[in-house]
């Protein structure tokens, strides 16, 4: 049994055996089995080797009849390889002999491999990047699941990758994926979002579980307080298996306040929204109990498509979110692609800086045809419905006046072909950044409203990577610089009366409610699981308490200082709260 301490970005306990995905990109270490399971190992193989024959032929196949007979040889030598008995015996005599893993057997053996040919001459020497392209396909077949595969789970896994995109996320299967395990990642990653949106516990920032689990060992996550438990004994199993329960009384034992408002004990309303990413999520959130979408995730439509969507795929998804909603209100975001979203895996050459690079906005104004079919049909689908469309990730008033300059000509486009539309949508940004946070002044005046991302705020602000594991200690909501900056905007939202939400993941975390009430937040907007506890917090105090916490913590200049002080308040008032402040 092996206990692993990562950041729980997504509660709740999972127990099933592991898969493993991605082995591309890292090195596989060396693990010994037990001589008993040398047999298990080498079925593992085989299967590996004769997937991974299917797979070339089918290659050779395709590229022979889209390319060309001679490119498709190519394929010839990886086959040839595959078949090499000499080769297939080493590798096998290196898990009965040294009773490795099959992983490490093949990594072990074609990286020595690998060797000798570079020693040949050059026309020899180069055939080494076929040996290597071998290694990761059998490593592929062996330690995980394709991308294909990630899709279509034979029974139920939990998945532990070193990294999963939010494209990989998105497009997992949701019904055998019970919970994610990933070296890499931070609290507001996207792929952390998405598990949380999708009610998969999660932990991430484990830095190498995928190098200490073998696909099939059982594995317990539990996402609530980051702990993960490789080939646990039977009376860790019983004890989580205890706490599951627990957990799933908790989430139910909140059922009751889904109709209830989100009303403090002194009568002061809150408005209790719900992020989605996909169209079907709105549901929960009105399920949860939100009165509406705060931010829809517009951009999960490219992510894990095959292709483009077109303009009929963005009306239809809007639809779908209109329909669920039933006249409830619903905040679109334009495309918010690029740093982690998919942009950078297709391009030819990959931004040094993604992060600071060619995302959200700034692909919007760069790549307009994409940013004006978007356009179009949410325009088209937002007649008679109480939709309004946000811009991410503004920095200056030139990109607001343009953003706002497109959606402008499009209804004009749409006048001219005679076509159905909305004409008085209203206009908003996310403040996300400290220029657009420092500029709100100037910002309220052109814009209908605000909604704070403090995913990424705090990672602007604080100049910290919000999927990087190596610096998420530092990654935190509570640093007095992000709370005066919140603050700041609030007061231009009160000053020229634009309603301003907050719809980071700062917002469904229970432990900083009373504070950002306090600091005059009344729209709140975050993933549909954290809906519940949220409003029971909310019923549970009186707004002059929540507006004496803020008061306190506003003079405090830590950010420890500020966690300990709010978390100690948040017991006070939720006591038997299941979530561990
Ligand atoms: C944010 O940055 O806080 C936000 C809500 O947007 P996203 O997490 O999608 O970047
Ligand atoms: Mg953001």
């Amino acid at each position: 049994m092996k206990t692993k301490e990562g950041i729980g970005v997504s509660p709740g306990v999972a127990i099933a055996p592991a898969a493993i995905v991605d082995a591309e990109e890292f090195d596989i270490p060396e693990r010994h089995v037990a001589p008993e399971l040398s047999g298990r190992e080498i079925n593992r193989l085989e299967k590996a080797v004769e997937i991974s024959q299917n797979e070339i032929l089918d290659l050779r196949k395709s590229t022979s009849e889209q390319i060309g007979k001679e490119i498709a040889s190519i394929f010839d030598f990886h086959l040839g390889l595959l078949k090499d008995t000499t080769l297939l015996k080493k590798f096998t005599d290196a898990i009965n002999d040294d009773h490795v893993t099959s992983e490490y057997a093949v990594a072990a053996v074609l990286r020595a491999y690998a060797k000798e040919f570079l020693d040949m001459p050059q026309y020899l020497a180069d055939r080494v990047k076929d040996v290597y392209d071998i290694e990761k396909r059998l490593l592929r077949n062996l330690v995980g699941q394709s991308r294909q595969a990630l899709k279509h789970l034979e029974s139920d896994r939990i998945l532990l990758a070193h990294d999963l995109t939010p494209s990989q996320t998105a497009g997992m299967d949701r019904e055998h994926v019970l919970g994610l395990a990933i070296d890499a990642g931070g609290q507001t990653s996207h792929t952390a979002i998405v598990a949380k949106a999708l009610g998969i516990p999660a932990v991430v920032g484990l830095n190498s579980v995928t190098g200490e689990a073998t696909a099939g060992d059982m594995v317990i996550i539990d996402g609530h307080r980051g702990t993960v438990i490789i080939d646990p004994d039977e009376k860790t199993l019983a004890h989580y298996r205890v706490l599951a329960k627990q957990q799933v009384e908790f989430i139910h034992s909140l059922d009751s306040l889904k109709d209830l408002p989100a009303v403090t004990l002194d009568g002061h309303e809150i408005n209790l929204l719900g992020n989605i990413e996909f169209p079907a999520e709105a549901a929960s959130v009105i399920n949860k109990g939100g009165t509406g979408i705060g931010l829809y995730r517009t951009e999960f439509l490219y992510l894990g498509a095959e292709s483009e969507p077109t303009e009929e795929d963005h009306y239809n998804a809007y639809k779908e979110v209109i329909d669920l909603c039933k006249g409830r209100p619903i905040v679109v975001r334009t495309l918010d692609l690029g740093a982690d979203k998919q942009t950078q895996s297709r391009a030819r050459t990959p931004e040094r800086n993604p992060f600071l690079g060619c995302r959200s906005i700034r692909f919007c104004l760069q790549e307009l045809p994409m940013f004006k079919t978007q356009i179009r049909a949410l325009l088209r689908a937002s007649v008679d419905a109480d939709v309004r469309m946000m811009f991410p990730l503004i920095t200056n008033l030139r990109e607001l006046r343009q953003a706002k300059a497109i959606v402008r000509d499009v209804a004009e486009d749409l006048e001219e072909d005679g076509i159905e539309h909305r004409h008085d949508i209203p206009l908003g940004m996310m403040i996300e950044t400290p220029s657009a946070a420092l500029q709100c002044n100037a910002f309220a005046q052109e814009v209908d409203f605000f909604s704070i991302g403090t995913n990424d705020l705090i990672q602007y602000t604080l100049a910290v990577d919000r999927a990087n594991e190596k610096v998420a200690p530092l990654f935190t909501a509570a640093h007095p610089a992000i709370l005066r900056l919140i603050k700041e905007v609030i007061r231009a939202g009160q000053r020229y009366e634009v309603p301003v939400s907050l719809c980071g993941e700062m917002g469904g975390d229970v432990v900083f409610t009373m504070l950002l009430m306090g600091l005059g937040v009344t729209t709140f907007s975050c993933t549909p699981p954290a809906i519940p506890e949220i409003k029971q917090l909310i019923r549970s105090v009186t707004m002059e308490q929540a507006a004496k916490v803020a008061r306190r913590v506003m003079t405090f200049d830590g950010d420890q200082e500020i966690l300990n002080y709010i978390r100690v308040a948040t017991r006070k008032v939720l006591p038997d709260a299941y979530t561990n402040f």
